[in-house]
């Protein structure tokens, strides 16, 4: 359950990437499973599609725990659209968290650190209505005592606040007893038994995303995740957190509900990780793992050995594959034509199919960055719709990987190497 705090540098990187997704709403099935043509941002890749809708229809029946998913395809077949299709589906109750393989090469923290952080913000702890259980982070902790000594320790004023509300308990000794015993400390994230008035601190400040899952959804009524106040988190602070989680649930106070983690570019994580990974999908607890490649046949990181994808094979054995096929024109097109919808740029049908030709001819990510840039063109030549002009001066001015390789080939004498 516990967390990560993200630098702001990962941070942006999840905006950003999350941006090129926005269009996303779901996988676009219908209430038997069935790919729609178009739906929900989603267009064609109805195999994989409907195979994630299966995957997701297990994962809503509780079947899936301890495996994991492979999307694998060539460069913008839409494997990140469809794991953020899942995702969405999955609907608000879920984590979600995402991070791609080379992330977690910091130096903030070790690798298997990182995972273990991002497999835990993938799993979220409910904790049940019933209870009388309320659980925040503590801005301020103010105990008035009275002035005269003796009996005063013992009929003291504590005054709590929390994140989601301003609550001020009076419970007099009992909890100032219990506060004593715990040192509970602006900043502290506690959970307190209303029945009993116990504390129990649950670890330090919360990070945002308590609160807000990868999708900038309202996670409210999840413990997902602790943080450290930097990098590494200590084994027993984690402990202590799994030990008071599986209290809860034995005393039926919380339910434990695995989510999802996607990693991206699963071909950079080294022969560590993964077997970090096979470890951590044996957890009862583990989230469901969705990983993304667009890796054939390659070395696995930190061995001499091939494999496909460059997952070694007792991990390759348990998951579940799904691939993505490249799009047709007219797929493109139709992409095209829900971004340009989604970014709010009103462009010529001229340009949009000249857009598409350029998707086809370069990659559809290429194609998909030109559409903001020959938005700015269009508006610096005071322009009101996105011409074939526009989209021709960005072509020009960026150039897409065929271009640049071509260009590095050529004038290769001139750069250092
Ligand atoms: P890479 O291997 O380079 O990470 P990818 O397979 O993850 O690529 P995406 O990033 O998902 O590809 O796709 C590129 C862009 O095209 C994104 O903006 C994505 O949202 C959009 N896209 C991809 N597939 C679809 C689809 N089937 N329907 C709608 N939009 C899509």
């Amino acid at each position: 359950m516990a967390e990560l705090k993200l630098s702001e540098s990962r941070d942006l990187t999840r905006i950003e990437r999350i941006g090129a997704h926005s269009h996303i709403r779901g996988l676009g099935l219908d209430s038997a499973l069935e790919p729609r043509a178009v739906s929900e941002g989603m267009v064609g890749q109805t195999a994989a599609r409907k195979a994630a809708g299966v995957i997701l229809q297990m994962i809503k029946d509780g079947k899936i725990a301890g495996r994991a998913v492979l999307l694998a395809g060539q460069p913008g077949t839409g494997k990140t659209a469809i794991a953020m299709g899942m995702a969405k589906s999955l609907g608000l109750e879920t984590p979600f968290a995402m991070i791609s393989g080379s992330e977690i090469f910091s130096l903030e923290m070790s690798k298997t650190e990182a995972l273990m952080q991002a497999f835990r913000k993938a799993i979220g702890v409910r904790i049940k209505e019933e209870t009388e259980i309320i659980e925040g982070e503590v801005v301020e902790v103010q105990i008035d005592r009275p002035a005269v000594a003796g009996a005063a320790s013992k009929t003291g004023k504590l005054t709590l606040k929390t994140t989601e509300m301003e609550t001020v308990y009076d419970l007099g000794a009992k909890m100032i007893e219990a506060l004593g015993k715990e040192k509970v400390q602006s900043g502290d994230v506690i959970a307190i038994d209303k029945a009993s008035g116990k504390i129990t601190k649950l670890g330090r400040s919360f990070s945002r995303s308590r609160d807000y899952d990868a999708m900038g959804r309202r996670t409210q009524g999840f413990l997902a995740l602790f943080t450290g106040d930097t990098g590494e988190i200590r084994a027993e602070v984690r402990e202590q957190i799994d030990t008071k989680v599986a209290e809860w649930r034995e005393e039926g106070k919380a339910d434990i509900v695995p989510g999802v983690l996607f990693i991206d570019e699963v071909h950079m994580l080294d022969i560590e990780c993964f077997s970090f990974l096979n470890r951590a999908l044996e957890n009862e607890m583990a989230p469901i793992l969705v990983v993304a490649t667009n890796r054939g046949i390659t070395t696995i990181r930190g061995t001499n050995y091939k494999s496909p994808h460059g997952i070694p094979l007792d991990l390759l054995d348990r998951l579940l594959i799904i691939t993505t096929q490249p799009y047709t024109k007219d797929e493109i097109r139709k992409i095209v034509d829900i971004r340009c919808q989604e970014e709010e740029v009103e462009t010529s049908e001229e340009a949009k199919a000249l857009l598409t030709h350029i998707g086809v001819e370069t990659s559809l990510r290429y194609a998909i960055n030109l559409i903001t840039a020959a938005s700015l063109a269009c508006q610096r030549r005071k322009g009101k719709l996105v011409e074939s002009e526009d989209i021709t001066r960005v072509y020009n001015l960026f150039l897409d990987v065929k271009r640049s390789t071509q260009y590095l080939m050529e004038y290769q004498n001139q750069y250092m190497f």
